[in-house]
């Protein structure tokens, strides 16, 4: 029997909670198509800091590079959140990112028919929308140094670096030219080519991309236009790909329109592969929501569709996350609603408000059995 090694991230508020969610859908997708998973837990951001003064101990980054994956909650909370802290929460993820060189973060959005009431857009905005940001993780203004305040005789001045190598560029663009062949073969390119000289070298690199993938339509994208069709015409949208800074609030912007936060997947990856697929990192896009921490209130959906991508990308199982991906729509379909997901009208017909273990049981039970259809 296979045994996979997955390492098990809670993190802090709800992570520990959508992460047990994730852990229990893998679990039972082992346990009906014959394969077994190894956790190994490890401590990260502000429990981390609790527990050893660290956001993430150099040996617990070794412990997790040694798995197939990684699935993670959120990090992050009220209690270490003085952002002129020597240690804070957000380090164990640069050191996850950066340690492990994750450079491109994948993070899909699809507008589910039966959560169309929960969005603020309009429905017919909304049909049709599949789209993937494929956002640069590790560089950029993120990264760049010097990134500082100085006192100057003119009054303080903060300054950050926006850098970007070429090769920097080429694997992430790469990346997405191979993963928009595998969909509809449409890739836009978002930058500020007419303002910034890092834009301007990411549209020749991308474009030096072009002769090894005939198949894919390239088109090139201000980030501000770009910012507004997302909301107008999202569904004209096949795959993104940005650098970092445009990719994480262009990606928060894309969240509206799955209804909610809650319900958003992500994985982020580098070029490294183990036996069985490519290593790399899974987390729900949203963060630790200390609001609803211990009510049973978190939606678990954005995780356990992280833990498909898991599935998918990590362990060359995509029949098996496929059909998760059936169950959490099939749970949804069926009325389960978390309480980020009521429409805004109100619960409507046919809606059914559930807790965190409620959606995660519904799902699981919408996994069946293969074992038993066999039979
Ligand atoms: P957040 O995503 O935690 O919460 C924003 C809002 O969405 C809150 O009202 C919350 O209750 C709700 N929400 C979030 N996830 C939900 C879920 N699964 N189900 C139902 N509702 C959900 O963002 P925030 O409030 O800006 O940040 C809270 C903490 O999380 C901060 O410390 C922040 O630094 C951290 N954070 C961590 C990550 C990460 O670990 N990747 C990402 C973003 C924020």
């Amino acid at each position: 029997m296979v045994t996979y090694r997955i390492a098990s991230i809670g993190g802090d508020g709800v992570g520990p909670e959508v992460v047990a969610a994730g852990r229990l859908v893998l679990d039972a997708v082992a346990a009906r198509d014959g394969f077994s998973i190894e956790w190994p837990e490890v401590l990260a951001g502000g429990a981390a800091i609790d527990a050893y003064g660290a956001a993430l101990r150099p040996e617990d980054l070794e412990a997790v590079s040694a798995c197939d994956a990684i699935l993670l909650g959120a990090v992050g909370g009220p209690r270490w959140d003085d952002p002129a802290g020597r240690v804070r929460p957000e380090q164990a993820l640069f050191a996850l990112r950066g340690g492990l060189e994750l450079f491109a973060n994948l993070r899909p959005v699809t507008v589910l028919p039966a959560l169309v009431p929960s969005s603020p857009l309009r429905p017919e905005v909304l049909a049709g929308v599949d789209l993937l940001i494929v956002r640069e993780l590790t560089s950029g203004l993120y990264f760049g140094r010097p990134s500082e305040q100085r006192d100057t005789p003119e009054g303080r001045v903060g300054i950050d670096t926006l850098i970007y190598t070429e090769e920097e560029i080429r694997r992430v663009a790469r990346l997405a030219f191979e993963l928009a062949r595998g969909r509809r073969g449409r890739l836009t390119s978002v930058d500020k080519a007419n303002v910034l000289a890092t834009s301007r070298l990411w549209r020749v690199v991308v474009d030096e991309l072009r002769p090894d993938y005939p198949d894919v339509e390239v088109n090139h994208q201000l980030v501000d236009s770009c910012a507004m069709l997302l909301v107008r015409r999202p569904s004209s949208f096949d795959v993104l790909v940005t650098e970092n800074l445009f990719g994480d609030i262009l990606s928060d912007e894309a969240a509206v329109l799955a209804g909610s936060l809650g319900m958003l997947p992500s994985a982020s990856l580098g070029e490294r592969r183990t036996v069985h697929g490519r290593f790399g990192l899974y987390e729900p896009v949203h963060g630790s929501a200390p609001d609803i921490v211990g009510q049973d209130a978190a939606n678990p959906l954005g995780t356990i569709l992280s833990a498909a991508m898991l599935l998918r990308w990590s362990l060359g199982l995509g029949a098996a996350a496929d059909d998760v991906e059936s169950a959490v729509r099939a749970a949804i379909d069926a009325g389960a609603r978390t309480a980020d997901l009521l429409p805004a009208g109100g619960d409507g017909a046919g809606i059914r408000v559930v807790g965190t273990r409620e959606m995660t049981a519904a799902v699981v039970d919408g996994l069946g059995s293969r074992i038993g259809v066999a039979s």
